[in-house]
């Protein structure tokens, strides 16, 4: 293999650019031209792509977002576009891809491996909804995010004697909410997978506020519907002083943490790694601590991988 490419598709996470930077590096110290396509799959159709150099990843390993843009692509769901992709990727001599995205992005990377495309995934998005691996690129910077945002509402929750509803970015996961409210110390957690309760909700929110506690801050998945609507239902059973914040996209930038850029980095080299060794059709996981390859269907597996031992012993500890 003489030619690769690497390119970044579907939502942004923060750490992307380091996985670029590990990806093009790795490639080029064993010899490898490394070719960057621009805005994901669409880039492939339109062959928007360029020969990267050390210098091209220069300076990014600490930048949000993605050098080489990203994009969601219809026409690439359709077999001509897939094939205009091949088309691109043959005549420029590139024999493997580096996919770096989430599970729709590895949908279209099995239809081109099953074109003749040697292709390997790099999970990123901050929702840490893909199977198969441990966790993906972005979710730690989003959830440190999420806790400093948390920490300042608190301030002014508790000088008000407030509650904050606080929705959550995850899509239809809940894992930036168990994770940011275990380690932010909101006094619930409401997540797509596990029922609610709203008398719960309230009577535990009661027993703080008769204690003397000054503010609550409950944390609600994106994927479990409006926190206006759960806000203004706590409102009128507690008579409680509510407030709502939708944290939206601040969570899917800035700077990455230096885990993400670490599991950035390792994921980046080993994706290179497999295409040396003729792999293909995998995505590059973290288990158990762990960097493997791990076939691409896992990566579609239905059964979510939350922490539902994390989630029930944030009950406990907000007491
Ligand atoms: P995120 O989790 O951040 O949304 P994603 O990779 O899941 O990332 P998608 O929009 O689902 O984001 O997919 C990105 C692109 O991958 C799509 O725009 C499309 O071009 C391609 N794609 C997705 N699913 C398929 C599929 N079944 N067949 C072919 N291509 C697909």
């Amino acid at each position: 293999m003489k030619n690769i490419a690497v390119l970044t598709s579907g939502g942004d996470s923060p750490g992307m650019n380091a996985a670029i930077r590990a990806v093009v590096r790795k490639g080029l110290y064993h010899q490898l031209n490394v070719f960057g396509v621009y805005r994901g799959y669409q880039g492939l159709i339109e062959n928007d792509l360029k020969e990267m150099k050390v210098h091209s990843v220069a300076d990014i390993i600490q930048r949000g977002g993605t050098i080489l843009y990203t994009a969601r692509s219809e026409e690439f769901r359709t077999p001509e576009g897939q094939r205009k992709a091949v088309d691109n990727l043959k005549n420029n001599g590139i024999e493997g891809l580096i996919v770096i995205g989430g599970d729709g992005s590895f949908r279209g990377s099995m239809e081109l491996a099953k074109l003749g495309i040697r292709v390997i995934g790099i999970p990123g998005t901050i929702d840490n909804d893909i199977p198969g691996t441990d966790q993906t690129i972005g979710f730690d910077t989003a959830v440190n995010t999420v806790i400093s945002l948390i920490d300042k509402i608190r301030d002014t929750a508790s000088s008000h004697d407030r509650t904050f509803i606080v929705e959550v970015m995850g899509r239809s996961a809940g894992d930036i909410a168990v994770r940011a409210g275990l380690a932010g110390g909101a006094e619930s957690i409401i997540i797509p997978e596990r029922d609610f309760d709203y008398d719960d909700i309230t009577d535990r929110l009661m027993k703080g506020h008769n204690r003397g506690k000054k503010h609550s801050i409950i944390i609600v998945a994106e994927g479990i519907g409006s926190g206006e609507a759960i806000a203004e239902r706590i409102k009128q059973s507690t008579g409680l002083d509510t407030r709502v914040t939708v944290l939206g996209h601040v969570q899917r930038g800035g700077s990455p943490t230096a885990y993400d850029r670490w599991l950035a980095s390792l994921m980046g080299g080993k994706a290179v790694d497999l295409l040396l060794n003729n792999q293909s059709g995998l995505m590059v996981s973290i288990v158990n601590q762990n960097i493997v390859g791990v076939p691409f269907e896992q990566a579609f597996s239905e059964k979510p991988k939350i922490d539902l031992d994390a989630y029930e012993l944030s009950k406990i500890l907000s007491i």
